[in-house]
């Protein structure tokens, strides 16, 4: 590729496409990698209700297309490809697609978070087998069927709440006694007559030989084991940056997290990062949206520097 860019994008969630509008619209040349899931998580939600702007709320898969779009009409160039390589080791730095490079002068990561797993076993084996990350994506298969949901924060009670639409009966597990899940969304699910929450209860086991058809519970408290039959398992227990790809590259922290050095640049200079790759604090797509432009004016202020 003889085309060296201003910018290349990695990932295209809340927070790589606002980097794109703002430096799209600063007229850099501007390239985004969409990435192993187009629009990021927030394609896989239902309605996002904290978005300001949207006052009825506003369907995430939709919302990510209007950002996208938003920088499409500024010049933002689009690739719906993955990246299996980086090389920042000289600029301009080198991005591969398989066997494509492309280059750039600067580059900001926004390659977001993927579900966390248990790590069972039983886990893998029955993965699309009635063991899912996505309400949205994979309720509908669950009609009329009995689920469990683990984790007790925003993602459970969301997920255990949507899938009320299609199953009479949700349990939503928790390790613990404590929620993380805040205040309006617990009292939310607890009011659904279709919920039963479940406490201080960890997944042993995933039951079932070719689908699901219970949990071996373990009482975090006791020790206790039980059986609990359902038709389905959905993971809620959060995420973990993606950042396998930049681990010999740039810092990271103890849990794999993108460090930023100075403002959003990392410890490559030239090389940004934004969104929850970098957050594990906040994790919001309207905080992720934000560091997308704060980064999108620090690359243009960077880059503006070197010439
Ligand atoms: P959280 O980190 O908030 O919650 C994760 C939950 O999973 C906790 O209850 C945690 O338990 C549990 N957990 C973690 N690891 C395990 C494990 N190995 N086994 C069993 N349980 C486990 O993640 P969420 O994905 O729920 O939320 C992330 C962020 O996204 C939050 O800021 C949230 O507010 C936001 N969000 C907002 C939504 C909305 O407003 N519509 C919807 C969804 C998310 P423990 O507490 O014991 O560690």
């Amino acid at each position: 590729m003889s085309d060296i860019y201003d910018v290349i994008i990695i990932g295209s969630g809340p927070a790589g496409h606002t980097a794109a509008i703002y430096t799209s619209r600063a007229s850099l040349k501007t390239l985004v990698f969409e990435g192993w899931q187009p629009g990021g998580q927030l394609t896989t939600t239902t309605e996002v209700e904290n978005f300001p702007g949207f006052k009825e709320g506003k369907m995430g898969p939709e919302l990510m297309n209007e950002m996208r779009e938003q920088a499409k009409r500024f010049g933002g160039q689009y690739l719906q490809k993955e990246i299996t390589k980086v090389d920042f080791s000289s600029r301009p730095f080198k991005i591969y697609a398989g066997e494509e490079e492309y280059q750039s002068k600067s580059v900001i990561i926004a390659t977001g978070a993927k579900p966390r797993r248990l790590g069972l076993e039983s886990e893998s084996r029955l993965w699309g087998k009635g063991v899912s990350a996505c309400a949205t994506c994979d309720g509908f298969f669950f009609k009329d069927k009995t689920v469990a949901v683990m984790g007790g924060g925003d993602a459970a009670m969301e997920e255990g709440t949507f899938l009320t639409k299609f199953c009479p009966k949700v349990y939503i597990i928790n390790r613990s006694e404590q929620f993380r899940a805040s205040d309006i969304m617990l009292d939310r699910a607890k009011a659904n007559p279709k919920i039963e929450i479940l406490t201080n209860k960890a997944i042993d086991e995933i039951l079932g030989d070719n689908n699901v058809t219970g949990l071996r519970l373990k009482d975090t408290q006791s020790g206790e084991t039980s059986e609990l039959p359902v038709d389905g398992m959905f993971l809620a227990i959060g995420h973990i940056p993606v950042t396998d790809l930049f681990k010999n590259q740039i810092e990271l922290d103890e849990i794999g997290f993108i460090k930023h050095t100075e403002h959003t640049m990392t410890s490559v200079e030239g090389v940004f990062a934004a969104g929850d790759v970098v957050d594990h604090r906040y994790r919001q797509a309207i905080t992720a949206a934000g560091m997308g432009c704060q980064a999108s004016i620090d690359v243009e202020r960077w880059l503006a520097g070197q010439d």
